[in-house]
C-alpha cells in the first residue's frame, strides 16, 4: 500500500470512528452547549453576537478602524510608541460572548472547539504568519501550568500549526517568574509586570537569527504580554516578531487622532 493509499485509509478510519463519536457524544455549541451539525459548530444565533475583526485595521497592531485610513495606515498608540512586536491580529473583538468562549476553553477545557478557533485566527493572520518559520505559544510558568492541567496558548498554537503547517517551538522561550494576574492594571503597569519574565532558551539562540516568529495567544489586552515575549526573541537574534490572538480588546479609537 502506498503513502497516498495508508493516508486515505486512515483518513476513512478517523472519520468512521468521528462519526461514531458524535452518536455518543453529539457535537453541541462551545456556547451553549446546543446541539449543532458539526464539532466546534456554533449556533446560528451566536454568530451575530461575534464580533470578527477585519481590515481596516492597524497595520501594526491590528486594532480595527472604523473606516478606511489608506493602506500601512498605524493608530495612534502605534504611532506614539512603535511597538516591540512587528505586527500583531487577533480574530475576534473580545466582547461578552468571546470571553465565554476563551473562558470556558481557557478553564473548562472545551478543546471541541479549537479547529474552529484556529481557523478563525488564520484567516485573520495571513500578514503575521507570512515569512514566518515557527509558532511560539505564550509559555505559562510551570507551577500554573500544574495546576491547569495545560496551557491554552499552546493548544491554540497546535491547532494552528495544522491550519497553517507551521511548526510550533515550545522549546525555544520560557517562562522563568510567575508574575501576578494582569486583570484590570494598566498597558504601563502590565509592561512593568511581565517585563523580564521571558528567557530565550540555547535552542533559539541556534534558530532565531535572521528569522521571523509567530508568538499565539488566547487574549491580547494591552500587547504587554506578547512585548515581553518578543523582546528577548529580538535580543537572541529574530529579525522580526510576530503575534496572533484568538481575541483582542478593542478600545473605541479614531485613527486620524
Ligand atoms: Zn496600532
Amino acid at each position: 500500500m502506498n503513502s497516498w493509499h495508508r493516508y486515505g485509509a486512515r483518513n476513512a478510519l478517523r472519520k468512521a470512528g468521528s462519526a461514531v463519536a458524535d452518536l455518543i457524544w453529539p457535537p453541541v455549541s462551545p456556547l451553549t452547549g446546543v446541539p449543532v451539525t458539526a464539532k466546534g459548530q456554533l449556533e446560528a444565533a451566536s454568530w451575530g453576537e461575534i464580533h470578527f475583526l477585519d481590515a481596516p485595521w492597524c497595520d501594526t497592531c491590528g486594532l480595527p478602524f472604523s473606516y478606511w485610513v489608506g493602506e500601512g495606515a498605524e493608530c495612534a498608540a502605534c504611532i506614539a510608541r512603535t511597538p516591540v512586536v512587528h505586527k500583531a491580529r487577533a480574530a475576534l473583538a473580545y466582547g461578552d460572548t468571546s470571553r465565554r468562549l476563551v473562558l470556558d476553553f481557557k478553564h473548562g477545557g472545551r478543546l471541541d472547539a479549537l479547529d474552529q478557533l484556529a481557523r478563525w485566527m488564520v484567516r485573520a493572520g495571513p500578514d503575521v504568519l507570512a515569512g514566518a518559520v515557527a509558532l511560539i505559544p505564550v509559555p505559562l510558568h510551570p507551577s500554573r501550568l500544574f495546576a491547569r492541567r495545560y496551557n491554552q496558548s499552546l493548544l491554540l498554537a497546535d491547532a494552528v500549526a495544522r491550519q497553517s503547517g507551521l511548526p510550533v517551538e515550545t522549546n525555544w522561550l520560557l517562562r522563568h517568574r510567575r508574575t501576578p494576574t494582569q486583570a484590570g492594571q494598566s498597558g504601563r503597569a502590565r509592561r512593568r509586570n511581565v517585563s523580564g519574565a521571558f528567557a530565550v532558551t540555547e535552542a533559539a539562540r541556534l534558530n532565531l537569527p535572521g528569522q521571523t516568529v509567530v508568538l499565539i495567544d488566547d487574549v491580547m489586552t494591552t500587547g504587554a504580554t506578547f512585548e515581553a515575549c518578543a523582546k528577548p526573541l529580538l535580543k537572541a537574534g529574530a529579525s522580526f516578531v510576530n503575534a496572533l490572538a484568538l481575541a483582542r480588546v478593542v478600545k473605541p479609537t479614531d485613527p486620524t487622532t
